[in-house]
């Protein structure tokens, strides 16, 4: 197909004015069709439903180098060591989001919200991340879908398995942690306090793991994926989801 330079485009759109008219209106239906589809349904925030306070992964940048990013789908530098099954912990895909104020205050203590109506799939203290974890199950666009909150602090556990929450729910409140990665430097607070936030297609992220050993539980599928990224988890219901595209900014 033969294309126009700018000369000729010039020159049409002298000729013919409404020409400029139609494509941007083309456009804009596009626009506004794929912003449509990308806004619905919206969950609400996990962290900053009620405090009025901007929660967002933290990334990090030291001159140009990337020192940490902890955002959903991504591999964070900043993690140091060997998981039990023989990859370093900086190879992992990130499965979900982990979560921090915004101003860079302690998270530790943020109230931990249910993103939206659901029942609670999963609030049981022997699993530690560490800290508690909370798995609520939702009806949604596409069939099911399991959002995952994890570091609560033990004692501040809100809800209990088979119970039913509305969005804006307190689940309860992020653990306080103290910093571990590669670049204690960058961290002066010497505080990793965060909220591990994920959305997946499916409730149990053990039976997902064909190719890594459990290590005691250890293993990716405790809010990481190796060596497939997290989306290309297949399951039967689907695999993880990037939150990003789901989750409404706070007091949207
Ligand atoms: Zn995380």
């Amino acid at each position: 197909m033969k294309t126009m330079n700018r000369t000729q485009m010039t020159q049409m759109l002298r000729r013919f004015p409404g020409s400029i008219v139609l494509i941007c209106a083309v456009i804009s239906v596009i626009c506004v069709q794929s912003a449509a589809a990308a806004q619905s349904p919206q969950f609400g925030p996990p962290l900053g439903a009620n405090d009025g306070v901007e929660y967002a992964p933290r990334v990090l940048r030291d001159g140009g180098r990337l020192v940490e990013d902890t955002s959903y789908d991504v591999q964070n530098p900043d993690l140091k060591g060997n998981t039990c099954f023989g990859v370093a912990w900086e190879k992992l895909w990130h499965a979900g989001q982990d979560l921090y104020r915004a101003d860079g205050k302690s998270t530790a203590g943020a109230e931990v919200s249910a993103v939206a109506d659901g029942t609670v799939a999963y609030a049981n203290p022997d699993l530690n991340y560490p800290g508690l974890v909370v798995i609520l199950e939702h009806e949604a666009e596409g069939g099911k879908m399991f959002s995952v909150y994890a570091h609560l602090d033990d004692n501040s556990l809100q809800v209990r398995e088979g119970q039913a929450v509305e969005r804006g729910d307190k689940l309860g409140a992020v653990l306080k942690m103290a910093y571990t990665g590669r670049f204690p430097e960058l961290h002066p607070s010497g505080d990793d306090s965060h909220l591990h936030f994920e959305l997946r297609r499916f409730l149990n992220a053990r039976e997902i793991y064909k190719n890594a050993p459990d290590c005691n539980g250890l293993v990716a599928g405790r809010g990481y994926t190796h060596p497939q990224r997290p989306g290309e988890f297949p399951s039967e219901t689907g695999g993880y989801v990037d939150p990003a595209e789901w989750v409404a900014e706070p007091g949207g």
